[in-house]
C-alpha cells in the first residue's frame, strides 16, 4: 500500500475497507440549472461509494441559512481529512467543492499529499494536473455567465412592471395566469388580498397622525387577532412596519436593484430604480409621501424612552475564543439592562460557547488599556527612529513573499497550459477548458501586478511623520478618564466621541484576557492590539506604555452580603427615629 502505513494504521483495520466523506451542496435555485435535490446527490454519491469500495461515515451537508452560507460541514471534511479519519470525499459534482477555482486547487493540493482522493458522481477523479485546471476554470466561468444573464434579464422584467422580490406577507398576493406549457411559465401577478391589505392601509393611515410610532404600530399588530403572526420571526416588530411604510410597492410601484447583490453581477451604486409597477396601489400617493417624510423626520432624532448607548468597543473588541467579533447587545426590554457584548457566532448558532460580558465593564478595561499609553517629549531622535520604519519594510517583505507564491502558481500554469496545448491538438481536451485556463492565468497576472503595486508604494513612501505626529498629540491631549467620566451606559453616546475617535485610531481589536469573578464578572482584562502608527510610535519611543494596573481586591459574595445587611440595619434605624 502507501509508504507510510504507520500512518494510515488509525483509520481501520482492514486497510482494504476505505472510509469516505459524502458532501452535499444545494444553491441557490434560480442560480443552477443542475440543482439536484439534497436527496438525489445523496443516493448517486451513495452509489458511487459502492461502486468505490468505500464505506460512507461522515455526511455533510451545506446549506443556506438567510442569506448566509454554513460551511461549517465543508471545514469538517477537511479537518476529517487532515487527521486522516477519511481516506475519500465524495461529492456529486466539483463545481459544488470549493468555490472558488484557486481555492479547489490549493485544496486539492492539500489533499493529495494527505492522500486522500476527492471523487465526483459527475466527473469522476479530481486528479492532479492541468485538467484540475481546466475544470475549476470552466465552473467558474459558467457560474459568471450564468449571473450575467439572469441579473439583466430580473431587471427587464422589473423594468416592465413586475414585482421581482418576494411576495409581501401583507396586502398582495401572488396569481399565476395558466400556463400553456409553451415557452417560459409567465411571472407571477401581484394582486391585492383584502383579507391582509386593511391592515397595511391601517398601518399607513395611523402613522400619519403622528400620534404613533412604528413601535407602537408593531405592538398593535402584535395584539390585534385579526393579524396574522408574521412568516419570518416569532412576534410582529418595528422593523416589519419601518419596512412596510417604506415600500413602494404599496403605491402601486416596483422597485429594484436597491441593494448590491450576488457575487459576480453586481449592480452599480447608480442603478437603483423605482418605476411604475402592474399591481394596483392600495395607498394613494399623497398619503404615501407625508409616511416617508414622517419617517425621515423621525430618523433624524432618538425614539422617547429608549436608552442609546455609547459603544465604545464595537468593531474593536473580538472573541477570545473563535476570533469572531463582539456584538453589542442590548435587551430593549429588561428595564435596567446595561447591556453586553456577545460573540457574534454564539449569536448565530450558539457556536463557540465564550461567554458575554457587560458592556459597561468591557468599556472600563478598554479605557484602561487606552490609559496606559503616554506621550514622550517630540525628539529628533525619535523621528528619525520613526523614519527608519520598520514596519513598512517588513510590509515590503511580506509582499515580497506573496509575489513569488504568486509566480510560482503562475509558472504551474503554464506548465499545465502547454501540456494541454500538446494533448489538445490530439484532440483530448476540450478548447473551452483551454480558454477557461487562460482566463485563470490572466487573474494570477492580474493579482501579482497588484501586490506589486502595493510593494512599490510601501517600499518607497517614506512613515507620514506627519500623521503620526498628530496622532501623538491627540494621544497626549485627550484625557480618557476625563473625558467619560460621569458617562454612565444611559448617558449621551456623544460625549464619548472624542474617546471613540481616539480608540479607533490607536486600538486595531482587543480581546477578553481575564474576569473577575469567572461568572456574574464585575472586571474584566483586556489585551489590546495596536494599531500600526501606534506601534511604530512606541517603537520609535515617543510613546510609551505604563505597566498593567494591578487588577482591584473585589469583596467576596460574603463580604458583598454582610455589607448589604448592614446598610439594611442601618436604614431601619434611621427610619425608626
Ligand atoms: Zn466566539
Amino acid at each position: 500500500m502507501t509508504a507510510s502505513p504507520a500512518a494510515r494504521a488509525p483509520l481501520s483495520t482492514h486497510t482494504d475497507v476505505r472510509l469516505a466523506a459524502g458532501y452535499i451542496r444545494r444553491s441557490d435555485a434560480r442560480k443552477q440549472g443542475d440543482n439536484h435535490s439534497a436527496e438525489v446527490q445523496r443516493a448517486a454519491i451513495t452509489q458511487l461509494a459502492d461502486q468505490l469500495g468505500c464505506v460512507v461515515t461522515m455526511w455533510e451537508q451545506e446549506e443556506i441559512k438567510g442569506r448566509r452560507i454554513d460551511r461549517s460541514g465543508y471545514q469538517r471534511i477537511l479537518e476529517a481529512a487532515r487527521k486522516r479519519e477519511i481516506h475519500v470525499i465524495l461529492v456529486f459534482s466539483l463545481s459544488r467543492w470549493g468555490r472558488r477555482p484557486l481555492e479547489r486547487v490549493q485544496r486539492g493540493e492539500d489533499l493529495d499529499r494527505l492522500g486522500v482522493e476527492v471523487w465526483s458522481v459527475q466527473q469522476g477523479q479530481d486528479k492532479p494536473g492541468f485538467m484540475r485546471y481546466g475544470y475549476a476554470g470552466m465552473d467558474e466561468q459558467a457560474v459568471r455567465d450564468l449571473a450575467a444573464n439572469v441579473r439583466p434579464a430580473r431587471r427587464r422584467a422589473a423594468e416592465s412592471g413586475i414585482h421581482m422580490g418576494p411576495t409581501p406577507q401583507l396586502g398582495y398576493r401572488r396569481h399565476y395566469p395558466a400556463w400553456d406549457g409553451a415557452g417560459k411559465r409567465p411571472p407571477g401577478a401581484l394582486v391585492v388580498d383584502e383579507a391582509t391589505a386593511w391592515i397595511v392601509r391601517a398601518l399607513y393611515e395611523r402613522y400619519a397622525t403622528g400620534d404613533e410610532s412604528c413601535r407602537d404600530l408593531a405592538r398593535w399588530l402584535a395584539s390585534d387577532p385579526r393579524v396574522p403572526a408574521p412568516r419570518d420571526a416569532a412576534a410582529w416588530a418595528d422593523y416589519h412596519v419601518r419596512l412596510i411604510l417604506r415600500s413602494p410597492l404599496y403605491k402601486g410601484c416596483v422597485s429594484y436593484d436597491k441593494r448590491p447583490q450576488g457575487h459576480y453581477a453586481h449592480a452599480a451604486p447608480g442603478d437603483a430604480m423605482v418605476g411604475p409597477g402592474q399591481q394596483t396601489a392600495l395607498i394613494e400617493e399623497g398619503l404615501w409621501r407625508r409616511v416617508q417624510e414622517r419617517m425621515d423626520l423621525m430618523g433624524q432624532r432618538p425614539t422617547r424612552a429608549r436608552v442609546r448607548h455609547a459603544y465604545l468597543g464595537a468593531g474593536l473588541l473580538v472573541c477570545a475564543g473563535c476570533g469572531a467579533a463582539m456584538r453589542p447587545h442590548v435587551a430593549g426590554t429588561v428595564v435596567g439592562h446595561k447591556g453586553s457584548y456577545l460573540c457574534r457566532t454564539s449569536l448565530r448558532n450558539g457556536g463557540c460557547g465564550e461567554a458575554g460580558y457587560r458592556l459597561d465593564l468591557a468599556h472600563e478595561a478598554l479605557l484602561v488599556e487606552l490609559r496606559r499609553l503616554r506621550g514622550a517629549p517630540w525628539t529628533t531622535r525619535g523621528e528619525e527612529r520613526l523614519r527608519g520604519g520598520g514596519v513598512r519594510a517588513a510590509t515590503a517583505a511580506r509582499l515580497k513573499q506573496e509575489i513569488a507564491a504568486e509566480r510560482a502558481a503562475l509558472r504551474d500554469q503554464a506548465e499545465a497550459l502547454a501540456a494541454m496545448r500538446g494533448a489538445t491538438k490530439g484532440g483530448g481536451i476540450p478548447n473551452e477548458a483551454v480558454r477557461a485556463f487562460l482566463a485563470l492565468s490572466e487573474t494570477t497576472e492580474a493579482r501579482i501586478a497588484g501586490l506589486e503595486a502595493q510593494r512599490a508604494l510601501a517600499e518607497r513612501a517614506g512613515p507620514p511623520i506627519e500623521d503620526l505626529r498628530a496622532l501623538w498629540a491627540e494621544v497626549h491631549r485627550t484625557d480618557p478618564r476625563a473625558a467619560v467620566e460621569g458617562l454612565d451606559y444611559a448617558g449621551d453616546p456623544d460625549d464619548a466621541a472624542p474617546v471613540r475617535r481616539l480608540l479607533l485610531k490607536t486600538v486595531e481589536s482587543a480581546k477578553l484576557v481575564e474576569r473577575r469573578p469567572a461568572t456574574h464578572s464585575r472586571w474584566l482584562r483586556v489585551e489590546v492590539t495596536w494599531t500600526e502608527p501606534v506601534r511604530l510610535l512606541l517603537g520609535a519611543r515617543l510613546l510609551t506604555l505604563d505597566p498593567t494596573p494591578e487588577p482591584p481586591v473585589l469583596p467576596t459574595p460574603t463580604e458583598l452580603r454582610t455589607a448589604a445587611q448592614r446598610r439594611w440595619r442601618e436604614r431601619k434605624h434611621t427610619d425608626s427615629e
